[in-house]
């Protein structure tokens, strides 16, 4: 005969268990929640570029083709419209991608001083259009190899330095610089002198759609995806992202990296 158990382990047993279903009803009530949001804010932000062209467009049409001296400039505001719209559908077809798992990290040893020069080279045009000056920390130049998805982190500096030139004060420098941090780590961090971001924002700038200043990111042309997708590359390499800023003073993005074999 098996030993009965006792009224109150049969009551902690159950007490338990209801624990664990409530902790589950509480996961799923969290990401339902997260679902809505996500719907909420995505139809959102296509309101803006969709409204913007079929302003322009109607416009147009109703007469304004004639006019020469505002049809190029009405087609090209359409366009823009047009262009965010293509940006925010890249980068959500890339975001579910990453969630999904779909993408694969695959990781060599590169030299991350030359990664930095690519994506400086590749957005030298865009930091002359407002006098920004990119430049390495001093100190920092000597090469260093990581081991890492290449193109992958290489999307992660391009959002990042694309941010600080974004938000950044005309005439602004961009800095990024390198530290060991262990025997095997390394913390990569992209520095700007601008507006800086307020203290109250910083847990949840990374969020999808979350935006510290919304009519003035918006105005600049954002998705409110490319911090959501950084932390998505660095955290599928089982790396950290972390944030640093004071408003008036500047910004700092940085993450952690796996060394590489030189
Ligand atoms: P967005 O497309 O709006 O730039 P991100 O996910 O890249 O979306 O950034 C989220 C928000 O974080 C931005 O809308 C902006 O408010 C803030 N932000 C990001 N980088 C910077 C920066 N370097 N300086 C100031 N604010 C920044």
């Amino acid at each position: 005969i098996l030993p009965q158990k006792s009224i109150d382990e049969v009551s902690q047993e159950v007490r338990r268990w209801a624990l664990e279903q409530r902790g589950e009803i509480e996961l799923l009530q969290k990401n339902e929640q997260f679902r809505k949001e996500f719907l909420m804010n995505l139809a959102h932000e296509l309101r803006t570029p969709i409204f913007t062209v079929q302003g322009y467009v109607h416009t147009l049409l109703n007469g304004a083709i004639d006019d020469a001296s505002v049809n190029r400039k009405f087609l090209s505001n359409a366009t823009k419209g047009i262009q965010r719209l293509v940006q925010l559908a890249d980068d959500l077809d890339q975001i579910s991608k990453l969630e999904s798992g779909k993408i694969p990290i695959i990781q060599e040893s590169f030299v991350v001083q030359e990664l930095i020069r690519d994506v400086y080279e590749e957005l030298m045009l865009k930091a002359r259009e407002r006098n920004i000056t990119l430049q390495i920390k001093k100190g920092t130049e000597s090469p260093i190899t990581v081991y890492a998805d290449k193109q992958k982190i290489k999307q992660v500096m391009v959002n990042l330095v694309e941010n600080a030139l974004k938000y950044g004060n005309d005439g602004g420098t961009v800095t990024a610089g390198f530290y060991q941090m262990d025997e095997g780590h390394v913390y990569v961090e992209v520095s700007d002198d601008g507006p800086g971001i307020a203290e109250q924002h910083l847990p949840r700038i990374f969020e999808r759609f979350y935006r510290a200043d919304r009519s003035r990111s918006r105005e600049i042309g954002g998705t409110g995806l490319g911090l959501a997708i950084v932390k998505h590359i660095v955290e599928a390499h089982g790396q950290t992202v972390n944030v640093r800023s004071k408003l008036g003073v500047g910004s700092s993005f940085g993450f952690t990296l796996d060394k590489g074999k030189s």
